[in-house]
């Protein structure tokens, strides 16, 4: 399991940072996102720091998406929306801002939810 001192999303799991969890098990934490796009936009990571989709390893990529339909369920019990988008940015030229791979499910609402 790696861990990053200067990473924000590596304090989040080790409880320095608080957030509103969503879900977490050995290998995974979910949480909502500070900048809520939608209501329960919520950020999957894995709690090993692993940058982006180009450093994943397949054990941290196959623990992360074993979570997400669990995550995705508790967001869909929770905030009852009629859709959900999963985005993933690599980079900083595709969005990515913090360097520690994560998933953003992004519950819908019909027109007017504020994304696109
Ligand atoms: P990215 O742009 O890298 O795909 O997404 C990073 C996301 O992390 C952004 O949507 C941003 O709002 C969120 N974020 C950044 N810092 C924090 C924080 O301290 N707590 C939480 N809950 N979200 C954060
Ligand atoms: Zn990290």
């Amino acid at each position: 399991m790696h861990k990053s001192d200067d990473c924000i999303f590596c304090k989040i799991v080790a409880g320095e940072i608080p957030s509103a969890k969503v879900y977490e098990d050995d290998e995974v934490y979910a949480f909502l996102d500070l900048s809520q796009v939608t209501k329960g936009h919520t950020l999957v990571i894995p709690k090993s720091h692993e940058k982006n989709v180009y450093e994943l390893k397949e054990e941290t990529a196959s623990n992360l998406f074993r979570a997400v339909p669990k995550v995705a369920n508790a967001i869909k019990a929770s905030f009852d929306p009629i859709g959900l988008n999963m985005l993933n940015n690599n980079g900083e030229a595709a969005g990515q801002s913090v360097f520690h791979f994560h998933i953003h499910l992004l519950p819908r609402y019909g027109k007017g939810d504020g994304f696109g």
